[in-house]
């Protein structure tokens, strides 16, 4: 026998591979003494900064107020004091430009000295409050000649510096805003600060109207559910589709795929909770409340959600846990995909956001409490979110597209790319109610009695769940579910915040004056279910029957990325960003420019590795094999020994179709300079090409295909 093949190699090392042992101990490193232990938490700055410096910081936290001058200069000498006692010797000021990434810039804190021999630790205000990198290699989209590259950084108070540990140094991470030097925003952080700021703004005056007095800032709330696959690294590096483009672009239909559903909370993998065991601590150290992990529905797909908390603190932290997890899962010889559909046929990854606003006087302003029908301020906010929905719900369609997401939305797994509102029995009730004339009753929870008597009776939730809705209220909350795994959850948590800051402010115009407010809140509520409650739907958002009334009710359908980004131009779109001051119409534009361009970029490397990889491994293997087929039926006839020659017959015509679908796929490659185009002609041709190759996957010699196979990267680890 030759060599075995890198394939066969593979799947040996890792069966033969063995545990590391323990990289994680909670018990000498108790949760409770390591969370947050690497931020400059607000803990942390009590102890270090004079009691006036102080209250100023916790006051821009907590109340949105402005920095003092001055202020920066003591925090710095702090930060750098804890920072160097730590073993940081650099800091970064960490950003987060219009790709969807974080980006750093490090600098060294050291200074040289006059005399070529001492160096000066030197970490001023004017240092932390504002960073210069190059802009130039970032995406503006159009909004920064490329000669002009300043760009500046400036310091996020709200959000906690933190330390970066590699096993040679550690690093301070500042996180900022990144702006143009002309001041526009050039990153995802600036735009999702002022939408908070927007909301914040709007939602007072409807609280100012149910009489209270005294109102602390309103927080938009993030709580982001992240799915993500885990393979083994030897399966990865022999797969170039999975290292350049995230996710497969060729691969057959495993046997067994999820069809026992006996993956969803099953059992983790031993090897799989030592690399969560590492996530979760790594995380704690971060001050990022990691709360779930379980299996999630497809082989090797799982999740992890972290306690809920505002919007622009969530996303940074998200960020992180990205990045924690993908580094995390190296050390452990792991491989974690984030992007949104890396398998074909096999569940795609999401990550729903789950959104509410609130404060620290009224609490969460979207809890209905047990009586909704009498929550007067609950169905206000509540109905301020289903005509936002109604309204903006193509932008919330394009806050989402991207080339990944398009091949998950839509694909009875994923909620389909009509946007609608999920409400669960008791609140669809009520606003029946409402629109009939006045609620005047909410649907009880009751108990579940179980049947046997050693178990509890359990309380039974108001609303079943509805997995298929893009927008479910669960409870307490928002829960956005069209959001990808691989995005940053900033894109619709700016939406998501100014459509809700439009429709409060609108009801408030409606509400403030009204000589009679209880009466002037059911007009406006009644109003809000006759012009916009054909979004509410509460059935299987996976049926054809959904498709053909969703038309009906005059709900836009959009169902790739090319149909949605249009969205950011529409003219009401444009007025109700420059409304509420969260982005320009410059922006916006360039906004709309980079996420297109992203869409084209992803979709020509993608284009390119299908005809590297069917050209270069998959044809070389199977005209060989065709080959060899002819040969042996030669033999078997100059033998006089009959034979089929049905797989060779079936083989050699495949051979002949890869060479047609490459030769198509070349010439819409070659051809394609806009979204559509890429959307309508490159991802079909691709498609073809795929199709054929994984026809061979089921033909060839299992030792001579030279991609591991889904079987292999699903199943083993
Ligand atoms: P599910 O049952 O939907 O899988 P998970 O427990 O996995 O729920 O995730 C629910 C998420 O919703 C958590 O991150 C949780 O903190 C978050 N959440 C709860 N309340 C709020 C709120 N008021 N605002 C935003 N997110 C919230
Ligand atoms: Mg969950």
């Amino acid at each position: 026998m030759s060599n075995p093949s890198p394939r066969a190699a593979a799947v040996a090392a890792i069966a033969s591979r063995k545990s590391q042992g323990a990289s994680v101990n909670f018990v000498e490193e108790k949760p409770e003494a390591i969370f947050g232990s690497n931020t400059f938490s607000l803990a942390l700055m009590k102890e270090m900064l004079k009691p006036d410096t102080f209250k100023a910081i916790e006051k821009t936290i907590n109340d949105g107020a402005k920095l003092p001058e001055g202020v920066a200069d003591e925090v710095a000498e702090a930060m750098r004091n804890w920072a160097v006692s730590r073993g940081a010797t650099h800091f970064a000021h960490v950003f987060y430009p219009l790709t969807g990434a974080t980006a750093e810039k490090h600098d060294s804190f050291y200074d040289p000295g006059s005399d070529g021999r001492t160096t000066i630790s030197k970490f001023k205000g004017k240092t932390l409050i504002q960073g210069e990198p190059d802009a130039s290699s970032f995406p503006s989209g159009g909004l920064r000649a490329t000669h002009s590259a300043r760009g500046y950084t400036a310091w996020d108070v709200t959000s906690p510096a933190y330390i970066v540990e590699n096993a040679n140094g550690t690093t301070l991470c500042i996180p900022t805003s990144f702006v143009s030097w002309t001041g526009e925003a050039l990153d995802t952080k600036t735009p999702l600060l002022k939408s908070m700021q927007a909301l914040d703004k709007q939602a007072r005056r409807i609280l100012k109207l149910f009489g209270h007095a005294d109102i602390a800032r309103v927080m938009a709330t993030a709580g982001p559910e992240q799915e993500y696959f885990l393979v083994d690294k030897m399966f990865y590096y022999a797969r170039p589709d999975l290292l350049s483009a995230g996710r497969t672009l060729f691969g057959a239909p495993p046997p067994k795929g999820q069809e026992f559903e006996d993956h969803y909370f099953g059992i983790i993998p031993d090897r799989v909770m030592a690399f969560m065991y590492e996530v979760d601590r790594e995380l704690f150290k971060l001050g990022i409340p990691a709360k779930t992990r379980h299996n999630e529905v497809a082989p090797g797909q799982f999740e992890i959600a972290p306690i809920f908390e505002s919007a622009n603190l969530a996303a940074d932290h998200q960020q992180t846990t990205m990045s924690v997890l993908k580094q995390t899962a190296d050390k452990h010889g792991l491989v974690c995909l984030l992007h949104e559909k890396p398998f074909a046929g096999i569940n795609g990854s999401g990550k729903h956001v789950n959104w509410s606003l609130g404060n620290a006087t009224q609490g969460n302003l979207l809890d209905p409490g047990d009586t909704p029908h009498e929550n007067a301020q609950f169905l206000v906010f509540a109905g301020a979110v289903i005509r936002a929905v109604q309204r903006f719900s193509p932008l919330l369609r394009a806050s989402v597209a991207t080339a990944g997401n398009d091949h998950r939305l839509g694909a009875n797994e994923a909620p389909p790319a009509i946007m609608s509102i999920y409400l669960g029995d008791q609140l669809a009730d009520v606003f029946e109610q409402i629109k009939a004339g006045g609620a005047t009753t909410s649907k009880q929870r009751g108990t579940l009695k179980i049947g046997v008597d050693v178990l509890p009776e359990l309380p039974k939730d108001a609303g079943d769940r509805n997995r298929t809705s893009p927008f479910a209220f669960t409870g307490n909350r928002f829960e956005f579910r069209a959001v990808g795994a691989n995005m940053s959850i900033s894109g619709p948590l700016i939406v998501m915040n100014t459509i809700l800051a439009d429709s409060l402010d609108y009801v408030a115009g409606r509400l403030e004056g009204a000589p009679d407010l209880n009466k002037a809140i059911q007009d406006v509520l009644k109003e809000i279910m006759d012009q916009h409650g054909q979004v509410i739907f509460n059935g299987n958002g996976y049926s054809d029957e959904w498709h053909a009334e969703a038309a009906e009710r005059g709900l836009p359908n959009l169902k790739t990325a090319a149909d949605a980004l249009p969205a950011f131009l529409r003219s009401e779109i444009v007025e109700l960003f420059e409304k509420y001051g969260v982005l320009s119409e410059p922006e916006l534009k360039s906004r709309y420019h980079i996420l297109c361009e992203q869409y084209e970029k992803h979709v020509n490397v993608e284009a390119k590795l299908v005809a590297e990889i069917a050209q270069t491994k998959i044809f070389p293997v199977a005209a060989a094999y065709a080959a060899a087929l002819a040969e042996g039926a030669a033999r078997m006839k100059a033998a006089g020994v009959a034979s089929s020659t049905a797989t060779l017959e079936k083989v050699a015509a495949l051979v002949s179709q890869l060479e047609s679908d490459l030769a198509v796929l070349h010439a819409v490659h070659g051809a394609a300079h806009e979204v559509g185009d890429w959307t309508f002609k490159v991802l079909p041709a691709m498609a073809k090409v795929r199709a054929t190759v994984d026809e061979l996957e089921a033909l060839l010699p299992d030792d001579l295909w030279p991609l591991p196979t889904y079987q292999e990267m699903l199943f083993i680890k």
